[in-house]
């Protein structure tokens, strides 16, 4: 059979509110031109992000109802431990609120003042977390990861001889740890090659540095790898993901992404010493060891979503969705970030509307012109998220990232048609400016205008 179907019925349905281009277009202005102050009940479409945005299953549900919320040693959180060291091999667990909860608590008693945190790309708040903690952190992805066009398998693995120089650049006692982010959200959602995580670990091992992932997106890592990495095709899924995490020593994970939930996070080690620190920490800020600032319930939901994200049927429908709608995009001519990654679209906006210059913004422009055309929410990833303060980002790119089993095929169609007819108009995007602004991370709360050209 050529069909792909989604791997899944639906059983309860969430209403799609139609909506008219003017309603839109007026919708639009009232919110500056900043798609993030739109309310969500006018999109139709909502890819603004794949976090915290999953639809969970029957059974997920099932163990919302079953959570045991026992302050202390809770039957849900043994359920989930079990089913964490059963994926990772890792002994250490800790539930936290979210991947950035993790993420504080790891840096703040693994980096500090002096220190350099080496990674192929930082995400933002795992940057923001190495930073807060006085530590450097330096992105050491392969050149091809900055290559729009570049179709190389594994565009999120690291440049292991750059690695090699910062050992002998700054010294091993000042790399408290190596983190490879699986996969790469911050460069395009690219996978990282088994090859290239043993290659790291061998560095690592030679300097006695731990190696730690932020396993995030370990399943659609490892579902890659069994496309894409020679010798893997007959491998499964979860024997795959047991490698990943078996070459490193730890990991943080925001489980709002492959733990399919809507909250939760997880903060994983193999060494005993460093998880008695993370849970005294963890006791301050998150709450007890055996939950973690997430009620049993979050506990089951994510233990449940574990099991179920490294199926591969799902795995397969998800990831081809994705490619199905790259491919779409691509014989029409659109320019994307090559080969598509494993939980968004990424459209090259400066080569989608050459005619608007970096500081007026080019991938807002096509962000606006897709609620307007089609009510699809997509996000800037480029001058606008990146740019100010004299800085200025590489890539102008707009992320179309895909909820988890939330869109079918039809939605996907849809999509697929929106980029194509803005693109056939793409003469007519128009230019944008700021005209409010917040000190910090302006792109979340700024005010835009349309200007003449
Ligand atoms: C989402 C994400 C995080 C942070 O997780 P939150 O749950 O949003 O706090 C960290 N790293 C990567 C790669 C992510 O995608």
């Amino acid at each position: 059979m050529k069909t792909i179907i989604e791997p899944f019925k639906i059983k309860v349905v969430e209403p799609i509110r139609m909506t008219t281009r003017e309603y839109r277009e007026e919708m639009l202005r009232k919110a500056g031109f900043n798609v993030f102050s739109l309310h969500a009940e006018d999109v139709l479409i909502d890819l603004l992000t794949d976090s915290g945005t999953a639809a969970m299953s029957a059974e997920q549900w099932a163990g919302i109802m079953r959570g045991d919320e026992s302050y202390a040693g809770a039957t849900s959180f043994h359920r989930l431990y079990n089913k964490v060291a059963e994926l990772t091999g890792f002994e250490h667990v800790l539930p936290t609120h979210q991947g950035r909860a993790s993420e504080r608590i790891l840096f703040e008693i693994m980096a500090g003042p002096g220190k350099v945190v080496p990674n192929n790309n930082h995400f933002d708040t795992t940057r923001a977390n190495v930073e807060a903690s006085g530590a450097k952190a330096v992105d050491l992805v392969i050149d091809e990861g900055r290559l729009v066009a570049s179709r190389h398998p594994f565009k999120g693995n690291m440049n292991v001889e750059r690695l090699e120089g910062l050992f002998s650049e700054v010294g091993a006692e000042n790399i408290p740890l190596v983190m490879l982010t699986v996969t790469n959200n911050s460069g395009g959602g690219q996978p990282v090659s088994l090859e290239n995580i043993r290659a790291v670990r061998d560095v690592c091992q030679k300097h006695g540095t731990p190696l730690f992932l932020d396993a995030c997106r370990f399943a659609e890592n490892a579902y890659l790898i069994k496309k894409r990495e020679p010798g893997c095709s007959d491998r499964s899924v979860p024997e795959i993901v047991r490698e990943m995490f078996d070459l490193s020593d730890g990991a943080t994970i925001s489980a709002k992404k492959d733990g399919l939930v809507n909250i939760g996070g997880l903060l994983l080690f193999r060494d005993g010493e460093l998880a008695r620190r993370a849970r005294n920490l963890s006791i301050m800020t998150e709450g007890f060891p055996t939950y973690g600032g997430l009620a049993g319930r979050d506990l089951e939901a994510i233990a449940q979503g574990l099991e179920e994200v490294v199926q591969e049927d799902y795995l397969h429908y998800r990831l081809r969705s994705i490619e199905y709608l790259s491919e779409m995009l691509l014989a029409g001519g659109v320019p994307i970030m090559e080969p598509p990654g494993g939980h968004a679209i990424y459209i090259d906006a400066a080569s989608f509307c050459p005619r608007i210059p970096p500081e007026r913004f080019p991938g807002q422009a096509v962000v606006c012109a897709l609620y307007r055309h089609a009510g699809i929410r997509a996000v800037e990833i480029g001058s606008l998220m990146f740019g100010g303060h004299g800085r200025a980002p590489e890539l102008e790119l707009v992320r179309l990232a895909f909820p988890r089993r939330v869109y079918t095929q039809s939605h996907v169609d849809y999509v697929g048609e929106a980029v194509l007819d803005v693109f056939a108009q793409r003469d007519t995007l128009r230019p944008l400016a700021i005209v409010e602004e917040p000190p910090q991370l302006r792109h979340f709360t700024c005010r835009l205008e349309e200007i003449g050209d």
